[in-house]
């Protein structure tokens, strides 16, 4: 196990801490072995169109804990995903039946004058004016390139601020230029959640921790019948909720991209144990979760119950939806652990997998469990996938691949990537919901969405007959790995 280390303000990137690259080409059973061998090397490119920022994935998770505020010490641009934010915690609000409130994030503005004579004052004045204004039960001070390299020291200002103040102040350190892998963020926003805000157990409860993004509540009934309660955590939870996670029965990651330090800090630091299993996709993936389920809440002939009941209403519907689907490709581009997901998504309907590009791959997560390995599971259950590229959202790969491959149907995970199978014709969904596809009811959901994709055909070819592509003949003409060195590069795409 990668220890989890409290005493240290900042938690380590993935690069150094997990092994994780973003560039790679193969196929999926090739990076299967290189992780488990630890041979893997990443394959770095020499030109990138865009990047993500951990100040943003750190933003993602702490600007929706309903009652504390965020102050993003930076330049007044790195606050442009403020808005988007904003609009999450609104309809995230609406949709849980939550008191309405708007995001509380600000910014110190850091100007050039601040990088000649440094900004800690100017983030005291800052955190004591935000304090009076809203009177949060917490704040976190999220960093950024420039406060990172001017050297302002975070962690003394919100120490000081949180024995002035009597509310827990924490810095998270997430400038993005220290990890290619915008990832880190969460680990930085969990490991300051878990440093400065949840209290060691007083008691254990029937509570089960979900670690997700803003999904719907799928846990509820399940947990329900077990005798236990879902509590989703972060997004709209409260500062009072997360002090007390560490008194859970268990922890559930819908994604261990996003969940595997929080999973491990809990397991590590307070006992909480987390299921290790890969998440609950496809048929298999789903009785192995469920298994791991039942044994960690000790409720394993409850839980043999439900996998024959769950059997026996969703296996027929699915060897029809198999039939529909007969004959069918697809493309997908998602994160890594949720790209996994929906290859067995994908292959458990039957669909021919044609590539994936995955933005990163961690060898291991931070509880350092190959059994947790989505990947390897996918593969062993589901087969190999020939094209596997780890690719951090670069565009113009995507494009290049997806014009050759020219698979029936594309599936991203984020909406900027879904333009690209839309221009070149290709029915493509946005699946932002990860609890969507989960469990046996996951399978039929995904389904059905795949089937009213598909029906989109003539619509989307007719879009991208009025579509335009920034790319000219020459780039599509290239190898799409023209730019992508070393590690296992397939040259001859
Ligand atoms: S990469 Fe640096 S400058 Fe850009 S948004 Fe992130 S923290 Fe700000």
């Amino acid at each position: 196990m990668s220890k989890i280390n409290l005493s240290e303000p900042e938690v380590q990137a993935r690069e150094k801490r997990l092994g994780s690259i973003t560039g790679f080409i193969g196929t999926a059973s090739q990076l299967v072995h290189c992780s488990r061998n630890k041979e893997l090397e990443d394959a770095p490119r020499s030109f990138s169109q865009c990047m993500g920022c951990s100040s943003s994935t750190a933003l993602c998770q702490l600007s929706l804990i309903q009652d504390a505020v965020v102050i993003n010490h930076a330049p007044v641009g790195c606050s442009g995903d403020f808005a988007k934010f904003d609009f999450l915690n609104i309809v995230g609000q609406v949709e849980r039946n939550l008191p309405k409130t708007q995001g509380r994030y600000f910014s110190t503005n850091l100007e050039e004058k601040d990088t000649v004579f440094g900004a800690s004052e100017k983030l005291e004045f800052a955190i004591r004016e935000v304090y009076k204004r809203v009177n949060p039960r917490a704040m976190f001070i999220t960093t950024s390139c420039v406060s990172g390299i001017i050297g302002d020291d975070v962690e003394a200002v919100a120490n000081a601020l949180t024995e002035e103040l009597k509310i827990p102040v924490a810095a998270c350190f997430c400038e993005g230029f220290k990890s290619r892998i915008w990832t880190t963020g969460f680990d930085s926003a969990f490991h300051a959640i878990v440093r400065k805000i949840v209290k060691p157990p007083q008691k254990k409860t029937n509570k089960v921790n979900i670690i997700n993004f803003f999904g719907s509540h799928i846990f509820d009934e399940l947990l329900g019948r077990l005798g236990y309660q879902a509590d989703y955590i972060v997004p709209y939870s409260t500062v009072t909720q997360l002090e007390h996670i560490s008194e859970a029965a268990a922890t559930i990651q819908i994604c261990p991209t996003l969940g595997t330090y929080l999973g491990a800090a809990l397991e590590q630091i307070y006992g909480v144990p987390e299921i290790k299993s890969p998440p609950a996709y496809g048929i298999k993936g789903a009785d192995n979760w469920m298994r791991e389920l039942g044994r960690v809440l000790q409720k394993q002939e409850e839980i043999e119950e439900i996998i024959k009941s769950e059997h026996e209403r969703v296996i027929p519907k699915i060897s029809e939806y198999r039939e529909k689907l007969k004959g069918k490709s697809a493309y997908l581009t998602a994160g890594a652990a949720h790209g996994h997901a929906i290859i067995a998504l994908l292959r458990e309907l039957g669909l021919e997998v044609k590539g994936a590009a995955i933005f990163h791959h961690d060898p291991l997560y931070d509880n350092q469990d190959p059994a947790s390995d989505v990947l390897a599971h996918a593969v062993h259950t589901y087969g190999d996938v020939k094209n596997y590229n780890v690719c951090n959202k670069q565009t113009f790969e995507l494009i290049n691949i997806l014009n050759r491959e020219k698979p029936d149907l594309m599936v991203a995970r984020h909406p900027g990537m879904v333009i690209c199978g839309a221009k070149l014709g290709i029915p493509t969904f946005l699946m932002d919901d990860e609890q969507f596809g989960f469990g046996y009811q996951g399978v039929i959901n995904y389904a059905e969405k795949i089937l009213e994709t598909l029906d989109t055909i003539e619509f989307t070819k007719n879009l991208a007959k009025h579509s335009r592509l920034p790319y000219t003949k020459w780039w599509l003409e290239q190898n799409p790995f023209k730019y992508l060195g070393g590690g296992y590069c397939a040259k001859n795409y």
